[in-house]
């Protein structure tokens, strides 16, 4: 037996305990400050696409439950959804919410009214990350004017109103303008500008911006429009922004919304997977300082309601009849989901306001809201 008196050995370990607060305390003071923070965030808006959406599509497609990749992001919340006005939110309330922090009446587009009916713009995160010189992006498969993709760059009354979305596209509050804009609308485009004296070419091209109808433009310049009518592939379009967005140093944001309004049944829940490979092929490519966020601006009146484990679902499932995937055609109230992946992704748990994503974005960057 060595012969430490008892003293000596208590002294000797509450010596060593000293020592390791002591190394330890800075160290976890240290890590508390440097909180990862995310340099680039893409939002992934599936408009329509609620939990019952996904879950159906997902089935359909795979025949397995669980077997999306949104459904195996790390992290997840239910948001509410709900409009200022009314429990049932259209686009340019819901996405007016979840990228400014504001919620809004129905048909408004990044304006909340004050309490003498006044409307005032409020400020998205894309106009925040265009001040602070990030570069942005806006992809859609729905027209470019529509109030989902509006809500980033334009602030109008009504959502209607396609001249003054386009004008204000061209003509930022901050900085130089969305960086990357794809989707469709090209003929609004053409009738908007000619309204206004002018055509899509010249305008965008007086903003700087490499303009046509082919999404390989975008490989090609870092300031371009591409603006059409009919569909594109979405994963090598988002793959080919990403990899322009990305070189800038300060980082970027992206906003891409995919239709899954299931009006047309098949046509939507064919979007929930186009999206997911969409997500599962940027989450491989966008690194670890990526902010990854799916959700939806409300839910849509879709139900799974029989069917088989037996056979294929798609064999089971006729639009035409009921009993397997039925649908109401409407908007709907209920939570939809927010999935998560990334710096600051942490934040999204439990049950939330819709606004609540705009505050967990600009937490991730590390911003401050403007008084
Ligand atoms: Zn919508």
């Amino acid at each position: 037996m060595p012969a430490f008196p008892a003293f000596s050995l208590r002294s000797m370990l509450l010596t060593a305990a000293a020592a390791i607060a002591t190394m330890a305390a800075p160290a976890q003071a240290k890590e508390a400050k440097q909180a990862p923070k995310a340099r680039n965030i893409i939002l992934f808006l599936g408009d329509a696409g609620g939990v019952s959406t996904i879950n159906a599509a997902g089935i359909l497609a795979h025949d397995k439950p669980q077997s999306l990749f949104i459904q195996s992001m790390p992290h997840v919340a239910l948001s509410d959804t709900s409009a200022l006005d009314k429990w049932v939110t259209d686009s340019a309330a819901g996405m007016t919410a979840i990228v400014t922090g504001h919620k809004t009446n129905n048909a408004m587009v990044s304006m909340v009214p004050g309490p003498d009916g006044a409307l005032t713009p409020v400020k998205s995160l894309l106009e925040y990350a265009e001040q602070r010189g990030l570069s942005t992006g806006v992809v859609t498969n729905k027209p470019i004017w529509d109030a989902t993709p509006a809500a980033n760059y334009a602030h109008v009354a009504a959502r209607s109103n396609k001249g003054d979305i386009f004008a204000q596209m061209l003509k930022p509050r901050f900085g130089n303008g969305v960086d990357i804009i794809l989707g469709k609308g090209r003929k609004d485009a053409v009738a908007a500008f000619n309204a206004a004296g002018t055509t899509p070419e010249k305008a965008f091209a007086t903003a700087g911006y490499a303009f046509g109808e082919d999404p390989a433009l975008i490989a090609t310049s870092p300031r371009t429009a591409v603006l059409r009518d009919s569909d594109f592939a979405p994963t090598p379009a988002v793959e080919a922004t990403i990899g322009q967005l990305a070189r800038n140093p300060k980082g970027y944001f992206l906003m891409v919304e995919w239709d899954m309004h299931t009006d047309d049944p098949l046509g939507g829940m064919r979007h929930v997977i186009e999206m997911d490979d969409m997500i599962r092929r940027v989450s491989a490519m966008a690194g670890p300082d990526t902010l990854i966020l799916f959700t939806a601006d409300h839910s849509f009146g879709l139900r799974m309601t029989g069917g088989k484990r037996d056979t294929p679902l798609a064999q089971q499932y006729d639009p035409a009849k009921p009993g397997v995937i039925s649908v109401e055609d409407s908007h709907t109230g209920e939570e939809v989901i927010v999935a998560a992946s990334g710096p600051g992704s942490d934040q999204v748990h439990g049950f939330m306001p819709n606004t609540r994503l705009f505050d967990i974005m600009m937490s991730a960057l590390g911003w401050k809201k403007d008084k």
